[in-house]
């Protein structure tokens, strides 16, 4: 029933009240935006209990908000985890990581095959906190322990590694971390918890980009930060206090998107697998990098550990170098350049120019990536489709 109001009522005493609560006897299928900043609060006892984290409920939405909650749940069960948390961005999920476990004084190991702003944070920014970092190519397990120090807090790796697709071997290198008594922090954005679950694997904690193919349409940037109760600490006040915090339309979008992640990895690695061997019989690819391939050095670890999937990102170098990466940009009309991954239509990205910029030539080649080094993301289309489209580009080399 609506309320009557007196006669005298003004626009002034009308709009700007709060919206009465919907009392609801049935329940949306779709689940509901909350973006509200802030809540209504009962009393003050429980409202204190609540922003101690004694009392369920919300007060403000940088500390917790139930769009973020729904997914952070979703994210938890998908990792087999005892604590998730949805972030701004996957570098907040990154930076909540490193903040809550890190002091100054502490040293850091980190894989040298890492997504270019992952290692900027750590050796750039982190470092202006006293905190120290050690880079080391962690498929290389004797030069990893030996870089282990006593006050190594953190060992960081990418489950499949930008852009050259080296695969981590997450068991070893979470014995390696826990001998130092440090955490295994791992970046599994690549991968997704449809190939992989790091923490069942004995990671400490694992984070995801879900700007990526979690939410799989190119629309929402968000990052999700799951780990065992042991590890968690000071993860939820570090991205309060932080403001690493997650928009509740972000999340909803995520969570829209999330409903078809595991159809779409499907569709992307069967069509990613088809795409790597097509590339690797054509005259001016010189070289192929898809863990699916068995010349790939990780082939056999990369099948144990992902149940025989190998991921949606296949890179290829051309043997023309940077003119034949140039010519075949140009010509990819099918194939959109964007500096990103994990969309529903097939991408392309060139790491010189992009993720690897900041890097010397020689530290890039060191790395596997030279000026024709193109890496594909692969979409939802057909294998004939992105085949075709990539016959098409390479003849115009
Ligand atoms: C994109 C990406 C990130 C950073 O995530 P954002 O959501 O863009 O902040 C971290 N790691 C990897 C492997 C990525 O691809």
């Amino acid at each position: 029933m609506s309320e009557q109001h007196p006669k005298s009522a003004k626009p002034d005493d009308i709009c700007p009240r709060p919206d009465k609560p919907v009392n609801l006897t049935t329940q949306p299928l779709a689940s509901a935006i909350y973006p509200t900043s802030v809540w209504i609060c009962n009393e003050p006892a429980e409202t204190d209990r609540m922003l101690g984290g004694e009392a369920d409920g919300y007060v403000y939405q940088r500390d917790k908000h139930p769009n973020a909650d729904a997914l952070a749940e979703k994210v938890r069960l998908l990792h087999h985890a005892e604590c998730a948390t949805i972030t701004s961005s996957g570098m907040a999920a990154l930076s909540a990581a490193a903040l809550s476990v890190l002091a100054p004084g502490d040293h850091v190991v980190l894989s040298n095959q890492l997504y270019g702003k992952t290692s900027l944070l750590f050796a750039q920014e982190l470092t202006r906190l006293g905190i120290m970092c050690t880079a080391v190519d962690t498929c290389d397990h004797d030069a990893t322990r030996d870089a282990m120090r006593d006050t190594t807090k953190l060992l960081v790796a990418e489950t499949i590694a930008n852009p050259c697709l080296q695969v981590a071997d997450i068991a070893t290198l979470a014995n390696i971390a826990h001998e130092s008594g440090a955490k295994l922090l791992v970046d599994n954005t690549f991968a997704t918890p449809v190939l992989c679950r790091p923490l069942d694997l004995g990671a400490d904690l694992v984070m995801e980009s879900v700007s990526k193919m979690m939410n799989g349409h190119s629309d929402v940037m968000l990052g999700a930060l799951c780990g065992g109760q042991s590890s968690w600490g000071r993860v939820p006040v570090v991205t309060s206090a932080w403001g690493l915090a997650s928009s509740p339309f972000d999340a909803w979008l995520a969570l829209r998107g999330l409903a078809t992640m595991h159809l779409r990895m499907d569709r992307a690695c069967e069509t990613s697998a088809a795409v790597a061997s097509f590339l690797a019989e054509q005259s001016p690819v010189q070289h192929v990098d898809y863990p699916g391939l068995s010349q790939h050095p990780q082939y056999e670890l990369a099948t144990k550990q992902f149940g025989g999937r190998y991921g949606s990102i296949v890179t290829f170098r051309l043997a023309g170098g940077r003119a034949a990466a140039d010519a075949f940009i140009t010509a990819s009309e099918a194939i959109p350049f964007c500096p990103s991954l994990g969309e529903a239509s097939t991408t392309l990205s060139h790491p010189e120019t992009t993720s690897h910029r900041a890097k010397s030539p020689t530290e890039r080649e060191a790395l596997g990536i030279g000026g024709g080094t193109i890496r594909l993301s692969i979409g939802l289309e057909s294998a004939e489709f992105v085949i075709k489209a990539l016959k098409e580009s390479l003849s115009a080399i």
